[in-house]
């Protein structure tokens, strides 16, 4: 059940994902995870300060008070699971985005919609007849959930939903046990724009495109063609004893990678790491030893990865131009300390999870599209074996290999293009 609601948001998502026409929005990542419990946060960074504070502290909020309760809960010998998870739409009038939160087996949801001329919060009845919508939810509402549901409660709760937006639909979100006891998932009820009258100028498509630090374009790198689909793979916690696998296994297949570092491993492995720069891979910071920057002073975050990036340089002759967070912990004040480009992911293969190579290979090439980011680890002889997989799989799909900062002189070279 729960499982369901996450990949039914997660859809949502894909479906204003994938326009071009929609902004991209910077997401921030937390993955923190002991024996005693795992968290994993996706939320949006909007760059709309009122909006992006009251969603950090809903973040945090959660975040601490999971946190706290693990304290307090050491004896429990059981897994405790902490998930949130975002929907995201903007166009010139309106922003809208909703969180889904599932603790353990407890689901919770905000939304989050504003007006962009003045970042005041909106309700259905400011811009549509709220009549119409609980008309209109009231019929798709007894047409899918049928008898299942109660109708005291019904007329009791329908007026209060929260609600989100997209270019297609109206959606209202329904706790559990809104109008039955037994049914123990939110209820989402969709209704197409076309069907309402929404007063906003139109849902205009906006063609905003946001990017952190530019990479500079100087060096194009002629051989890739920006007209075919191209893919980022990068692997992370290397190098390792794998390494010099999985190099090879890329130049087999003519295919190049992006390996994102630990400092304190660099110079054990130099010489499988020279020869991966030499294949046309390229090498990023990861941090000195995997901390978790979050909860690091600035003094110490800056020293996380000023160390690693001397220890390559004088190790490999070479300058890392990109970074990616431990753990993908990372916040405004981390990336204040950060002179790199912050490079995450959009497809996580979860490799450190999944056992099974089938699992690995399905998780990155399932959802992969043009300008996807794969995140895979180096340490585990099952990301390694699952690669040639994944490699033919995506040249299949007609996808070539680019590193991250030759997808950035893509994704540059296709914006000047228009
Ligand atoms: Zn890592």
């Amino acid at each position: 059940m729960k499982l369901k609601v996450i990949m039914i948001l997660f859809f949502l998502f894909i479906l204003s994902g994938c326009s071009k026409e929609v902004k991209e929005v910077q997401i921030e990542t937390i993955i923190d995870e002991n024996a005693h419990y795992k968290v994993s946060i996706n939320y949006p960074k909007t760059g709309y300060e009122k909006v992006d504070k009251e969603i950090y502290d809903y973040i945090d909020d959660s975040y601490q008070s999971f946190l706290k309760k693990q304290s307090t809960n050491k004896a429990l010998d059981t897994l405790e699971e902490l998930n949130i998870d975002y929907t995201y739409f903007e166009n010139n009038d309106i922003i809208s985005i909703t969180l889904f939160k599932v603790q353990n087996n407890e689901q919770e949801m905000k939304t989050y919609n504003y007006m962009l001329k003045n970042i005041e919060s909106f309700s259905i009845e400011n811009i549509t007849s709220q009549d119409m919508v609980l008309k209109k939810a009231n019929t798709i509402l007894f047409k899918r959930f049928g008898n299942t549901i109660d109708i005291n409660l019904v007329e009791k709760n329908l007026e209060t939903p929260l609600f989100s937006i997209d270019q297609e639909n109206l959606y209202l979100y329904y706790p559990p046990k809104t109008f039955s006891n037994t049914y123990s998932d939110f209820i989402i009820i969709d209704i197409p724009l076309e069907e309402l009258d929404i007063t906003f100028e139109k849902i205009q498509k906006t063609s905003i495109e946001v990017y952190e630090n530019q990479i500079n374009t100087e060096k194009v790198n002629s051989i890739i063609d920006t007209n075919s689909k191209v893919i980022a793979l990068t692997f992370d916690d290397g190098p390792s004893g794998y390494t010099e696998e999985i190099i090879s296994i890329l130049k087999e297949n003519d295919a190049v990678a992006t390996f994102f570092l630990l400092g304190n491993k660099v110079t054990t492995y130099q010489e499988v790491l020279k020869k991966s720069i030499e294949h046309g891979n390229e090498l990023g910071n990861h941090t000195y030893n995997h901390k978790w920057l979050t909860k690091l002073s600035d003094g110490e975050i800056k020293k996380q990865i000023e160390d690693t990036q001397t220890i390559i340089k004088d190790t490999l002759g070479y300058t890392p131009k990109i970074f990616r967070p431990s753990y993908g912990s990372i916040n405004k004040r981390v990336r204040n300390d950060i002179d790199l480009k912050v490079v995450l992911w959009n497809i996580d293969t979860m490799d450190w999870k999944y056992k099974s190579v089938d699992k690995i290979i399905d998780r990155a090439v399932r959802n992969a599209s043009d300008e996807s980011i794969i995140l895979m680890h180096e340490t585990y002889e099952r990301t390694k074996d699952a690669l040639p997989k994944i490699i033919s799989i995506l040249k299949e799909k007609g996808f070539t290999f680019v590193t991250i900062s030759e997808l950035e002189e893509v994704r540059n070279l296709r914006k000047l293009n228009g």
